[in-house]
């Protein structure tokens, strides 16, 4: 398997998974990896069954949204294509709906860290309001994606960036524990994140602060 059929396969299998853990629904979530030194990127295709997708499914964009090939990519799109042209460190974009995490920001409550795993890989986390698929959300987290390597939309779902795709989609996965422990704990009484201390020590520990 060559260099790009195995990041195809890599993109198929991350949305498979993403479906797989309920982190999406039927048609839902998508994710995309840009080619390294050609200014492209592929994409998965929009309207498709994420539980079936496979890597000839994927379709290759240039970055100003230009379809190379078969296929029609993801509605969402121009989000993607918005954080690779604004982040130099983004090689990766996964978008999903993780319903626990999804419930909280819609509710107007802040997701506390409540792992050491989320402490680290999810440091800065920004909410819109609610924005339609395509260029308006495109527009609506635009700017938070700029500073934050995860953006939350209200009645929607998250965007999530990454070196690669494996760091884009656990952003999401331990986002979405966290919202569960949370929800979980609050049946028995008060439940709170880990205390700036904590954050700062279990990020020492991780070396990435
Ligand atoms: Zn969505």
């Amino acid at each position: 398997m060559d260099g790009l059929a195995r990041v195809k396969a890599d993109l198929a299998f991350t949305v498979r998974r993403l479906y797989e853990r309920g982190l999406v629904s039927g048609v839902g979530g998508n994710a995309s990896v840009l080619i390294p030194g050609r200014r492209q990127v592929l994409i998965t295709p929009t309207g498709y069954f994420k539980g079936g997708v496979a890597a000839g499914d994927i379709v290759k964009v240039s970055l100003e949204g230009e379809v190379l090939g078969e296929g029609r990519p993801s509605s969402e799109l121009p989000t993607h294509l918005a954080a690779y042209r604004a982040r130099r460190d983004v090689r990766a974009v996964v978008h999903a709906h993780p319903p626990a995490a999804v419930g909280l920001i819609t509710a107007g409550v802040d997701i506390p860290s409540m792992t050491p795993e989320h402490a680290v890989m999810v440091k800065r986390l920004e909410v819109v309001g609610f924005a339609a698929p395509g260029e308006e959300g495109a527009r609506a987290v635009g700017g938070p994606l700029r500073r934050c390597d995860v953006v939350g939309i209200r009645n929607h779902g998250f965007f999530s960036l990454g070196a690669d795709l494996h760091d884009a989609a656990s952003r999401l996965e331990v986002l979405e524990e966290s919202a569960k422990i949370y929800i979980a704990g609050r049946g028995f009484g008060a439940v709170s994140g880990l205390a700036g201390s904590d954050l700062a020590s279990v990020r020492a520990v991780y070396g990435r602060e």
